[in-house]
């Protein structure tokens, strides 16, 4: 891969930051990672905006605007040879020269990369659908109470993924405050019921694959709606499927131990994964 730091190009290898950035320190940084497939950017735009968003909502200034960033990222790319990619830009407080804790005399740092795409779920999983846990960790501030600002903070996530590992299964889902399902360490979660769709409404990030998701709907004469889901509705539901940039439309077949529905990949998941990445040839959504 390649990475974009300090104004240069280089090998992932090469790539070092400080540990005084308050990226680092203080979890003070916003990112977004898009997806490249066959070289081209699917959609590009909806990641400039909501990393942007998130730089604005930080009071964070980076020496590029959104057509300097998109060029950057094409350029990593390019560099990095891959036709398949993800692609991670960053906005991070920096590091102050004086050691103060004042975030205004820190400077700001703005980075990227691209590296190989490696989806975070295999043909096999993709196939049979993924075995999840529902851990009682809750997703905390600030990314259930800003959700839009995208941050690294994960504990929430990571402790919950161990939890879901303690239980044999291959990834988690944690709650929001009221204990509805929220979201899982990298993704969003939709159940489908009597043909309706629905995803959690708060307190989650609203992903990009998410949206794409609710666009492909809309197409397609589906009903999708963003509202709480409870722990027994996702375990009741016909269908589950988790939603990333990382992974796309991934099925979900057996929570808690328990198989959804017939523990088959449904046909409402199947035919939203079928579209998702037919979307990705379509010059309208790159
Ligand atoms: N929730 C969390 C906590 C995430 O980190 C991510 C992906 N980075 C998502 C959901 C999915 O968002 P997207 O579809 O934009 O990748």
């Amino acid at each position: 891969g390649i990475a974009f730091l300090d104004g240069q190009y280089l090998p992932m290898s090469q790539a070092k930051v400080s540990v005084l950035d308050w990226g680092f320190l203080h979890s003070d940084a916003t990112y977004d990672t898009v997806h490249v497939w066959n070289g081209r950017f699917f959609r590009l735009d909806l990641h400039l905006d909501r990393f942007f968003g998130g730089l604005e909502k930080l009071r964070m200034t980076i020496p590029f605007d959104r057509d300097g960033v998109a060029e950057i990222l094409h350029n990593c790319v390019a560099l990095s040879g891959h036709r398949a990619a993800y692609v991670e830009m960053l906005g991070t407080r920096g590091a102050s020269p004086t050691f103060s804790r004042d975030p205004r005399q820190a400077i700001n740092r703005f980075m990227a990369f691209a590296v190989p795409f490696g989806s975070v779920a295999n043909a096999e999983q993709l196939q049979r659908g993924l075995r999840v846990a529902i851990s009682d960790k809750v997703r905390i501030p600030p990314a259930s109470v800003d959700p839009s600002i995208k941050n690294y903070h994960w504990l929430d996530l990571v402790r919950g993924l161990y939890d879901a590992y303690d239980r044999g299964a291959e990834t988690a889902l944690i709650l929001d405050f009221n204990g509805n399902v929220a979201e899982g360490p990298g993704f969003n979660v939709f159940c489908v019921k009597d043909g309706k769709l629905s995803t959690p409404a708060i307190g989650v990030l609203p992903g990009i694959t998410r949206r794409t998701v609710f666009d492909l709907c809309a197409e397609d004469g589906l009903v999708a709606a963003a509202a709480d889901v409870s722990v027994a509705a996702l375990k009741a539901a016909d269908e589950v499927f988790i939603t990333s940039t990382a992974g796309g439309i991934m099925p979900v077949t057996e929570i808690d131990g328990a198989a959804i529905a017939d523990g088959k990949v449904g046909p409402v998941t199947g035919r939203l994964m079928v579209l998702y990445w037919q979307k990705h040839d379509d010059p309208a959504w790159s």
